[in-house]
């Protein structure tokens, strides 16, 4: 079985792990309620897309 030569660093381990990110992609604020909100999608908090088309409560 193949070994690492090396053990990798402290420095190296933690560079390497700065691409680990949380991300939340597509979040964009309602441009009628400011809520965020996926993008593409009918707002939840206030049931507007682009600005007309209203969800029946
Ligand atoms: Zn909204």
């Amino acid at each position: 079985m193949a070994v690492p030569f090396r053990k990798t660093s402290k420095t190296v381990k933690r560079k390497r792990r700065t691409h680990f990110k949380l991300s939340l992609p597509g979040m964009v604020a309602c441009p009628n309620c400011g809520e965020s909100k996926l993008a593409h999608h009918v707002c939840k908090s206030c049931g507007q897309y682009k600005g007309k088309e209203v969800l029946s409560k």
